[in-house]
């Protein structure tokens, strides 16, 4: 669908950059993940940056929204219909866009952003990333994506696309295509800069 509904709370000013953050809709078994999630958030609104995220209050997904919506940032939600009941559609959000296809609400997440950052989550999570990944090596955008290796969370994945480099599936360029990290704050400060913006966005004097 071309025509998403959308409900707009608040038209500010335009924000400093966009990203788009994939993560899990539950909060993971250790609390050091919301709390992650929470500096994430808490992060964009003070660098007066754009959050663009899947739109719903389940798990990481609603703690990280909360915080940045607390923290003053714009936030952007896209929710297929079909899951607003299900992943409890934010609706505090500062646009909460609601589509028909998973496509869709991929493809929207994907223009409104500047870069990607990829959070511990589950196979809805690693289904976005690999796509976002996958679109980069293709060309269809250059935009920097980053994953979050929190606490090694990404550990035994990493190995396997290790593994699949050393038997000739993949190759070193296209790791390099990805930005990984163990702490949020270098690696959201690494994919801002990296993003390149027009009018740049100096993140220290901001
Ligand atoms: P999960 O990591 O499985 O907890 O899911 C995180 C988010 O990814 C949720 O909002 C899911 O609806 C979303 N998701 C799951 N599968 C897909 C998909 N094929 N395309 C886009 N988003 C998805």
């Amino acid at each position: 669908m071309s025509n998403p509904a959308s409900t707009s709370k608040t038209a500010l000013e335009k924000p400093a950059f966009s990203l788009c953050v994939y993560c899990g809709s539950r909060p993971g078994a250790a609390p050091q993940y919301a709390e992650t999630a929470r500096t994430i958030g808490q992060w964009i609104g003070e660098h007066h940056g754009q959050l663009v995220y899947g739109g719903g209050r389940a798990g990481l997904m609603g703690i990280l929204a909360d915080a940045a919506l607390e923290a003053g940032a714009r936030v952007i939600g896209v929710i297929p219909q079909a899951l607003v009941d299900r992943e409890n559609a934010h609706l505090g959000c500062t646009e909460l866009l609601v589509v028909d296809t998973m496509h869709e609400r991929k493809r929207l997440m994907a223009e409104h952003s500047n870069a990607f950052l990829a959070l511990p989550g589950g196979i809805g999570t690693f289904e976005e990333f690999f796509e976002t990944w996958t679109w980069r090596q293709l060309g269809y955008h250059d935009k920097p994506l980053g994953l979050l290796n929190q606490g090694g969370y990404y550990d035994s994945m990493l190995e396997f696309l290790s593994h699949s480099v050393g038997q000739g599936f993949m190759n070193d360029a296209q790791m390099d295509l990805i930005e990984i990290g163990e702490q949020a704050v270098p690696l959201l400060e690494l994919l801002i800069e990296s993003a390149g913006l027009p009018g740049a966005v100096n993140l220290d004097e901001i």
